[in-house]
């Protein structure tokens, strides 16, 4: 069996093993958030509150506009959604389907359901790069968990014909959502896609009640709605991959900004790097020079599985995917291994570049 060489990138050397544990990256991701506070992301007069969800941080500034009630409002619904998704949690919804779903149809919850049906239409559109489906190479490998391991040749034999979108059938009808595979084994991974869901549903809490300025961080996956009080835009680091703050700076209002990359969670083994996002054709991390992608869209569930979709895809795949109807209008912001920034078009305006660096276009 030969380990994906295209892992052992000198990307990660600034990259600290420290990732590798929860308690570190909750720090991380509390350091980002931490960032973003003191970057001018978030103004003075602030009243963030910040919770672990989702496995990680989950942090909530609502300004001027807060309540204790609202607060509780939003999350609880995460929390809501937590128990729905998280594939940790033996009693979460996708664990129950997980477990019972196999020549029998199981029925869903609404949240479920919009997941999952957005989630399939990617599996398609990506051509099966992206795909639900590989739940049990997920927890073969273990990327983000206690023992990470490069899984046996056995272990693959066994997994591998369980990997494949195709083997989950939805319900057409959406007032009684029931999901069914059609192997026993088949299990479900929304890691790509949930927290998108989770940010675009806080987001419609924050116009139902109208509030005016916002930033929404789940676990980095940012939403910024409205303006800062000054008029101007928000902030939004985009982190470097190869060592310490940010390698760009992008402004954005009313946007989803969800970046994927194989420096978030990864492990090393015999000098080998193997990173969190798979190839469902191999079962091995995927091949890429591209070490961040960064989406900014108004639909967060879409930047998710676009930030996903396009790291498993390629830079060549935007121009597809920004002519499906599946996806809203979207800028993207990507990084390589050598470090070159490439932008489309519609952002280079508002993406801040460090001195002597130039944007390339996509
Ligand atoms: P993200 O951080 O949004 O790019 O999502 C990464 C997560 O998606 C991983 O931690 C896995 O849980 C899951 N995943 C890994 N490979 C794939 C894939 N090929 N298609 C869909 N989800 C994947
Ligand atoms: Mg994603």
């Amino acid at each position: 069996m030969k380990a994906n060489k295209s892992c052992r990138k000198n990307y990660f050397d600034n990259s600290s093993r420290y990732l590798q544990n929860l308690r570190t990256r909750a720090f991380l991701a509390f350091s980002i958030f931490l960032a973003f506070a003191l970057s001018g992301c978030f103004q003075k007069k602030t009243s963030a509150q910040t919770q672990f969800i989702f496995n990680t941080i989950c942090s909530v500034n609502l300004y001027e506009d807060s309540s204790e009630e609202l607060y509780a409002e939003i999350f609880s619904r995460l929390r809501e959604i937590e128990n729905v998704f998280n594939n940790y949690s033996p009693s979460s919804e996708i664990s129950r389907v997980n477990e019972n779903t196999a020549e029998r149809a199981m029925e869903v919850s609404k949240d479920f359901f919009t997941v999952l049906k957005t989630a399939l239409s990617f599996c398609e559109l990506s051509g099966g790069a992206f795909d639900i489906t590989v739940g049990p190479l997920v927890k073969l490998w273990n990327v983000t968990g206690e023992n990470p391991r490069v899984p046996s040749e056995e272990d693959f034999a066994r997994v591998m014909p369980l990997v494949g979108y195709k083997n989950v059938i939805l319900s057409e009808d959406e007032s009684a959502p029931t999901v069914r595979f059609a192997k026993k084994g088949v299990q479900l991974d929304l890691g790509a896609i949930a927290k998108g869901f989770a940010a675009d549903e806080v987001e419609k809490i924050l116009r139902e009640k109208k509030v005016r300025r916002a930033v929404i961080s789940l676990g980095g996956n940012i939403y910024v709605h409205g303006k800062k009080s000054s008029g101007e835009k928000w902030s939004v680091g985009i982190r470097n991959p190869f060592g310490e703050g940010n390698a760009a700076t992008l402004f954005a209002q009313d946007n989803s900004v969800v970046t994927s990359g194989g420096y978030e969670r990864f492990f090393e083994k015999d000098g080998e790097l193997y990173s969190h996002i798979l190839n469902p054709a191999t079962g091995f991390p995927v091949r890429t020079d591209i070490v961040s992608i960064t989406i900014i869209c108004p639909n967060s569930m879409a930047a998710d599985a676009l930030s996903t979709s396009i790291f498993l895809c390629g830079l060549e795949s935007i121009a597809r995917f920004s002519q499906s109807p599946l996806c809203p209008k979207f800028e993207c912001v990507a990084i390589d291994k050598d470090g070159t920034i490439y932008a489309t078009r519609g952002i280079e305006k508002n993406l801040v570049l460090p001195k002597g660096k130039e944007i390339k276009r996509m």
